[in-house]
């Protein structure tokens, strides 16, 4: 990901008088602008100035309508981003209007932009926060908590999400088989016990990205809804009615081992495990996911290829075809 740097075009030019360590919370925002309004961050900054008086941004950070990423300010600056809790918070801003207008690019550079704060604050997924969750005085950033909370789960925290219990499954999905095409960038999920509506979903799911989805179906609670089995948001209910482009056929779906396939098993003790795109780069900074080995008492894999030594081709349930490094290392053991 490449930061844009406009640290000596921002607005004002607050002291660095914070330590890192005293930066507790990692806080996002929306702009409350839609993006086919166009806003930039220096119309919100023109904006501040003249309106609020303010004599420095709002954001650290700052995601355009296109998704890309700019830094207003060091670290160790205080902005004005939720009332007056901003000394020990930093501040990520989404140029979007409502929950429904951020794009997959924005929110893959708003999880990006997370993960690298998380990392450079050694901070946990739990720190990550919606504005209104600081202070109660905004909608921002338009998540529910639901959503924040299923965006935490997904940024690798603790998970705080709860999946309620499933309703007993239909007999008649039993062996069936759920197809999301290459085609949709992104698919609402929900919880399994509904509303199975727009506006409540809990996350969302990107079968584009990974060249189409497949999931097995655990049970059908309504015509055309269907629960399935998912690694960042835990069991869920999915609508795929014909109309969508899913498809759903007879017979799972699940990659067989052979005998003459070795297994990649990766430990319980690791909790976080970056996964590359096939064709590569293998390196930190360009993995499209994580897998979170802990959450399954392990996971096991049939290795499908080595491109390089220590890199393996794994059919994972959620990101589909993909590479990891699994070098002696790293825990990971081949059988
Ligand atoms: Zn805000």
């Amino acid at each position: 990901m490449n930061i844009i740097d406009r640290r000596n075009a921002s607005l004002g030019n607050p002291p660095h008088n914070r330590p890192l360590s005293g930066i507790t919370t990692i806080v996002n925002h929306y702009s409350a602008v839609y993006r086919k309004s166009g806003a930039s961050i220096e119309n919100h900054e023109k904006y501040w100035e003249s309106h609020h008086g303010w004599d420095r941004g709002g954001y650290h950070f700052y995601i355009d309508k296109d998704a890309k990423i700019y830094q207003n300010y060091d670290l160790d600056q205080m902005t004005w981003g939720v009332a007056n809790c901003n000394h020990y918070c930093v501040h990520i801003c989404v140029e979007a209007g409502s929950y429904d207008d951020y794009t997959s690019e924005q929110l893959d550079t708003l999880e990006w932009i997370n993960r690298y704060l998380m990392k450079k604050l050694n901070l946990p997924a739990s720190a990550v926060k919606a504005h209104w969750e600081v202070n109660n005085n905004s909608r921002c950033n338009g998540f529910t908590k639901e959503q924040m909370n299923a965006w935490r789960t997904r940024l690798g925290g603790k998970g705080t999400v709860t999946v309620t219990p499933s309703r007993p499954s239909s007999s008649k999905s039993a062996g069936k088989t759920l197809h999301l095409p290459a085609n949709a960038d992104t698919w609402r999920i929900y919880r399994t016990n509904g509303p199975y509506t727009v506006g409540n979903e809990v996350g969302f799911l990107r079968p584009a990205k990974f060249g189409g989805l497949t999931y097995e179906i655990k049970g059908t609670p309504v015509a055309n809804v269907y629960l399935i089995d998912t690694q960042d948001f835990g069991r869920v209910a999915i609508y795929a009615g014909a109309e969508t482009g899913a498809k759903v056929t007879k017979g799972s779906n699940q990659p067989v081992a052979s005998k003459n396939t070795k297994q990649l098993v990766l430990p319980k003790t690791a909790s976080s495990w970056r996964i590359y795109k096939v064709d590569g780069p293998y390196t930190i900074g360009n993995e499209v996911g994580y897998l979170n080995p802990a959450k399954f008492g392990g996971l096991t894999y049939d290795i499908l290829g080595s491109p390089l030594t220590d890199v393996y081709f794994i059919q994972t349930r959620d990101f589909g075809k993909a590479a990891i490094y699994a070098g002696k290392d790293t825990g990971a053991t081949i059988k």
